[in-house]
């Protein structure tokens, strides 16, 4: 069992029995640093005592020697689970770990709203000085002016080894331009906040710290990976014109990786809802509302509405991975909608039989199977209108969703084992009803997948999101190996 010593973030081997009261070597988990263990005066001189001419203790420096030779035995280091490739890959992440969050903090530190153009702009600069670095092509994909987005950041390398990777991230955040800015800052020493620190630069971040020691180290050599980081993820400007280049170039590659907030270390995305959207509107014949209900007058607009509405909710909620909310609504005798700002006006009287009344909803599912039953079923509830009433309905596509592919539970098997032989325990496939669209649903019928292989934290999309700083090191090294397994 290995824990990790919050003095020196190095992994000891737990050995409690000798550190029961010995507090001060101990970490809060119980587990013990040899390193302190060693120091402690006890420890020394009766290892002093059995090899009285070791000169080791001199120099702390050759400590490890020593601990080889007294602990051996005690050191089932998980990591020895790990090839030698491996082993160095993990050395290689701590020694540019400190690099890592300086980038971290630099991509933080410029605000990139989705519709702050020239901020992903600059954030995309600086992943194009980055990855140049580590022997990619960098390139800035435009999308149609009509957008109104920044466009993407791109950066490739080909060869024929392995299996052909497609990395997937986002340098937008939904924090724009005009609200309050929070810089990148350590809250204490294991969590930091900042704007777009776990969803997902954080993630970003992730991606190339792991690719640039598999670079330095030279195992990306003739391997092909391609690193898609979206501009407009949080909002986009047009799904399907934004999406169009993302959607070509992931078809010739074998596996999609998705680096949006990973939920600790014992789960992975496997499958994600899509979403979309629908708006209801309805009419109804405007008369005095002493009349309500005749035959002659019917039941008005906003009867029509909470009719259907309630309809939809009794006959449709508690499906497995079906959700449908109505998220807005508006009724009266006149009515206006802004569809960019999303106002909406109404006048009405309390003597007035509505005349009309809209609505507007969204509707996540799993499979477009689900989304185009759900929606048939609807449209029916629709069409059975009160008396002297109309309705209508109509549907936008939204995200799709990720499906639970065969394939994508065998790539999950792939990262549990990665991660058991780090020790860093189990991973299971998450739950697909926890997760909310994403973009690597446009490529998961495709390619085989994964997401949420990203930083963990909390908070996302609201002010005051933070890192799990603790477990950002750990998540590089485990998708390091993954990335490495994968391309070999
Ligand atoms: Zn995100």
């Amino acid at each position: 069992m290995l824990e990790k010593c919050p003095r020196h973030a190095l992994f000891q081997p737990r050995i409690q029995f000798w550190a029961k009261n010995r507090s001060k070597w101990r970490s809060p988990n119980g587990a013990i640093c040899i390193k302190y263990f060693i120091q402690s005066p006890l420890i020394k001189k009766s290892i002093l005592a059995l090899t009285p001419d070791f000169p080791y203790f001199s120099s702390m420096k050759k400590i490890p020697l020593i601990l080889i030779l007294a602990f051996g035995p005690l050191f089932s280091f998980a990591q020895q689970k790990l090839n030698k490739d491996e082993q160095k890959l993990i050395e290689l992440i701590d020694k540019n770990y400190q690099e890592t969050v300086a980038l971290l903090e630099e991509v933080i530190n410029i605000n990139s709203g989705s519709l702050n153009k020239e901020g992903v702009r600059e954030v995309g600069r600086v992943f194009e000085r980055e990855f140049h670095k580590i022997g990619f092509q960098t390139e800035w994909v435009e999308v149609p002016a009509e957008v109104n987005r920044a466009g993407h950041f791109v950066a490739t390398r080909k060869g024929n080894k392995g299996k052909k990777l497609f990395l997937i991230g986002h340098i937008d955040t939904v924090f724009e331009k005009d609200m309050p800015f929070t810089p990148f800052t350590w809250l204490n020493d294991s969590t930091a906040t900042g704007q777009g620190a776990n969803d997902m630069k954080g993630g970003d971040v992730l991606v190339f710290a792991s690719l640039k020691a598999l670079h330095e180290l030279g195992m990306l050599d003739d391997r092909t990976v391609t690193v898609y980081f979206m501009g407009d993820e949080e909002s986009s400007g047009d799904n399907e014109l934004s999406r169009r280049d993302f959607i070509e170039r992931s078809k010739s590659h074998d596996i999609a990786l998705g680096y949006e907030t990973a939920q600790g270390f014992n789960t992975v995305t496997v499958a994600r809802r899509g979403s979309s959207g629908w708006t209801l509107k309805t009419s109804g014949r405007q008369s005095h509302s002493s009349g309500v209900f005749r035959e002659g007058v019917g039941y008005g607009a906003i009867y029509e509405a909470a009719r259907i509405l309630t309809e939809f909710q009794e006959e449709l909620a508690g499906e497995q991975y079906l959700t449908f909310n109505p998220g807005q609504i508006i009724g009266g005798s006149d009515i206006s909608y802004d569809k960019i700002t999303g106002k909406g006006e109404a006048l009405g009287k309390t003597n007035i039989v509505a005349r009309e009344a809209y609505v507007t909803g969204d509707l996540r599912f799993l499979g477009e199977e689900q989304k185009e039953r759900t929606r048939a079923k609807m449209q029916e509830i629709v069409d059975r209108n009160l008396n002297q009433t109309d309705a209508e309905i109509t549907f936008r596509d939204g995200i799709p969703s990720m499906s639970p592919r065969e394939e994508n539970y065998e790539l999950a098997a792939i990262l549990n084992q990665v991660s058991l032989d780090m020790g860093l325990g189990e991973v299971k496939p998450g739950d697909p009803g926890s997760r909310g669209a994403a973009d690597i649903a446009y490529v998961a019928d495709i390619l085989p997948g994964l997401d949420g292989l990203g930083a963990s934290g909390r908070g996302a999309h609201a002010p005051g999101e933070t890192i799990n700083m603790k477990q950002f090191p750990d998540l590089i090294k485990r998708n390091t190996i993954l990335l490495y397994r994968l391309t070999r």
